[in-house]
C-alpha cells in the first residue's frame, strides 16, 4: 500500500506505552530486548510503572477514605498480586487458590475478602483459618461456617453479598439484579442476617457487585447510590454495626474503536457524597471499591511472533505463534456479544510507513482463533512481533491453554 508514513492509530489505550527506534517500550525496555530476556514468544508483559500510575490516578480522583481493593481474578499472576498488594488496601479473592496467592503476597488478612458462589466446605475452612472476610452468598454457607467456627474455635468473619433488586446499566457483564447465582436476594437478607446472628458469626458488612466493564460514569454512580441506599435499609437488621461496605466496582477500560475512558471525577464526587452520608448514617463503615480490569488491564500486552504470512484470495493473514489458547478475550470468545478487534500493532515496526490491511490469526485449527480481523497494520514478515494491547486483565488465566496442545504462554512483570 502507501509508502508514506501515516500516524499511528489514535487508540488512547496505546498512548501509555512509549516508542523508541520504531519499537514499543515496556517500562524502559524495548520490545526486542524484552523478548530476548523472556526467552520465548508468546508472552504477556505487565508494566509496573503503569500499574503504579493507575493506582495513583485513582487515589487522586477518589476520596481518601475510600478503600481500594484489587479483585485478583483479573490477573492472578503472583508477581502482579504481590506488587498490587503494596499499592492497594486489600485483595478480593474468589477461590481458595486465589486466597493462597493473596496470603503469599503478604496482603493483610484483615483486608482480604472472599466472594463467589459455591464455596466448598474446605475452602470456607481455609478462609476461616486464615482470618479473612467471607462474603456469604447462601444460607448453606451460614450453616457450614457455624460448624467450622465451632470446630476450629475461631471467629468466622462474614459480610453478606446482596443480590440487589436493580441492575448496573450499560455494563458489559451483569452480575446483580434479577435471578442470579451470586449473593442472596435483597428481600431474603433480613432472614439471612437473623441466621448469621443465631450462628454467632462475626458480622462485618455488606458486599454489592452489580456488574463489570462499564464505561459510563453515570451508571456507575447510580449503582453506587442504589447500593448504598439498599445497604442502609438492610443495616436496620444487622446484628452489629456495618464496618465494611463494599459497593463493588465495574469500572471499564476502552477496548474498541470509539470507546472512551471512564470519567473518574464524577465517580469521585459521588463517592465523596456517599462517604459523608456514611459518616452520619453508618459511622463505623468503611466504603470499599473493588476493581479488577481497571487496575491492571491497560498495563499489559500480549506479544506473539509472526510464523507465517499467507495471502488467501487477496486477503493477507499473519499467522502468529499464539492465539485464543492464551488470549481468549482478544479472540472475542470471552463474553463478547459481537466480535471486535482489540488494539493491535506490529511492536517492532511501530512507525513503519508501509501499512496494509491484514488479519492476525493464531496457530489453532479453528476459525475462532482470530486476534485481529482485517486491521490496518504495518507490513509484517515472519519474525516480527504482533502486540495486543489492553491485555493485562482476563488474559492467560482466562484462556484454555491446553486446547490443541501448543506451548503455554509465559508472563512477566516488568
Ligand atoms: C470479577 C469481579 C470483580 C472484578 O471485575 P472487573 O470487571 O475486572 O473490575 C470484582 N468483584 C467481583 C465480585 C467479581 O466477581
Amino acid at each position: 500500500m502507501s509508502n508514506q508514513a501515516r500516524p499511528l492509530p489514535t487508540h488512547t489505550q496505546m498512548e501509555q506505552f512509549s516508542i523508541a527506534n520504531d519499537q514499543l517500550v515496556i517500562n524502559g525496555i524495548p520490545l526486542k530486548q524484552l523478548a530476548a530476556r523472556v526467552g520465548q514468544t508468546p508472552f504477556y508483559a505487565y508494566d509496573r510503572q503503569l500499574l503504579r500510575m493507575r493506582v495513583e490516578q485513582l487515589r487522586k480522583a477518589l476520596p481518601t477514605s475510600i478503600k481500594l481493593h484489587y479483585a485478583m481474578k483479573a490477573n492472578p499472576l503472583p508477581a502482579v498480586v504481590g506488587f498490587m498488594a503494596g499499592l492497594v488496601d486489600g485483595i478480593d479473592v474468589a477461590s481458595a487458590g486465589e486466597l493462597k496467592i493473596a496470603l503469599d503476597a503478604g496482603a493483610p488478612v484483615q483486608e482480604i475478602s472472599f466472594a463467589g458462589p459455591g464455596k466448598r466446605q474446605t475452602e470456607l475452612e481455609q478462609a476461616v483459618a486464615a482470618g479473612v472476610l467471607i462474603n456469604i452468598e447462601s444460607f448453606r454457607e451460614v450453616r457450614e461456617l457455624a460448624s467450622i467456627a465451632k470446630k476450629l474455635a475461631l471467629a468466622a468473619r462474614v459480610a453478606v453479598r446482596v443480590n440487589p433488586d436493580f441492575e448496573l446499566k450499560g455494563s458489559g457483564m451483569k452480575m446483580g439484579g434479577g435471578p442470579k447465582q451470586f449473593g442472596v436476594d435483597a428481600e431474603c437478607i433480613p432472614e439471612l442476617l437473623s441466621e448469621i446472628s443465631k450462628a454467632n458469626l462475626q458480622f462485618e458488612g455488606f458486599h454489592l457487585f452489580a456488574g463489570s466493564q462499564n464505561l459510563k460514569a453515570e451508571s456507575i454512580c447510580e449503582a453506587q447510590q442504589k447500593s448504598y441506599q439498599l445497604a442502609l435499609d438492610l443495616a436496620k437488621h444487622t446484628p452489629s454495626p456495618v464496618k465494611f461496605l463494599n459497593l463493588g466496582g465495574g469500572f471499564g477500560i476502552p477496548y474498541f474503536p470509539g470507546e472512551r475512558p471512564l470519567e473518574l471525577d464524577a465517580i469521585g464526587d459521588n463517592l465523596e457524597q456517599l462517604a459523608s452520608r456514611a459518616k452520619a448514617e453508618m459511622p463505623e463503615a468503611h466504603i470499599v471499591i473493588e476493581l479488577g480490569r481497571y487496575l491492571v488491564g491497560e498495563a499489559g500486552i500480549y506479544v506473539t511472533q509472526v510464523v507465517d504470512r499467507k495471502i488467501s484470495r487477496g486477503q493477507t493473514f499473519l499467522v502468529v505463534d499464539g492465539g485464543l489458547n492464551h488470549h481468549l478475550s482478544a479472540s472475542g470468545n470471552f463474553g463478547q456479544v459481537i466480535r471486535k478487534n482489540y488494539p493491535v500493532a506490529i511492536g517492532n515496526k511501530m512507525n513503519a510507513g508501509n501499512r496494509e490491511i491484514a488479519s492476525v490469526v493464531g496457530p489453532l485449527c479453528t476459525p475462532l482463533d482470530l486476534l485481529a480481523d482485517k486491521m490496518e497494520l504495518s507490513v509484517a514478515q515472519p519474525g516480527d512481533y504482533v502486540v495486543i494491547f489492553q491485555s493485562g486483565a482476563y488474559g492467560a488465566s482466562a484462556s484454555p491453554q491446553r486446547f490443541l496442545g501448543h506451548p503455554e504462554v509465559t508472563e512477566v512483570l516488568v
